[in-house]
């Protein structure tokens, strides 16, 4: 029951497999400086801060808010004719990183700037899981 998928694909290079790795096990993974403690997003060799090369991979919460977002209404690409409109998300993680991606059960008025947003994870193929975020609902 394989559906062919027609959006474009993350490259996985050497550097960023972890990352994509750990999305196919539903855990979203950052790289964590081991000399400083600077978390860094998107995946490098060193650390934007100190230079080293020393980083490990830790899994992160996945929480954190809506730092900024726009809504494509102009499809860039056929397979995104049957989304638009849709919104581009650039979440700032609890670890400080900025992820950008897309918001999933959210209507497009509802996304405001400092939305509580949590990771879910869309297996669009047998190879690739793509982290997308969805608000945090509030209890009661
Ligand atoms: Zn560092």
């Amino acid at each position: 029951m394989s559906v062919e998928y027609r959006k474009p694909l993350p490259g996985i290079d050497d550097v960023n497999r972890p990352y994509w790795e750990a999305a196919r096990r539903h855990e979203l993974v950052i790289q964590k400086c081991h000399r400083c403690g600077y978390y860094r997003y998107p995946p490098g060799t060193n650390c934007p801060d100190c230079l080293s090369d020393d980083l490990e991979w830790v899994k992160v919460s996945g929480r954190g808010t809506v730092f900024t977002w726009t809504v494509f209404h102009k499809v860039y690409h056929p397979a995104f004719a049957g989304d638009a409109p849709y919104a581009v998300v650039a979440v700032e993680l609890e670890e400080g990183p900025r992820v950008t991606s897309n918001m999933v059960d959210c209507p497009l008025e509802d996304i405001a700037a400092g939305m509580p947003v949590e990771v879910v994870f869309d297996d669009v193929t047998g190879e690739i899981t793509l982290p997308k975020f969805r608000p945090i609902k509030q209890e009661g």
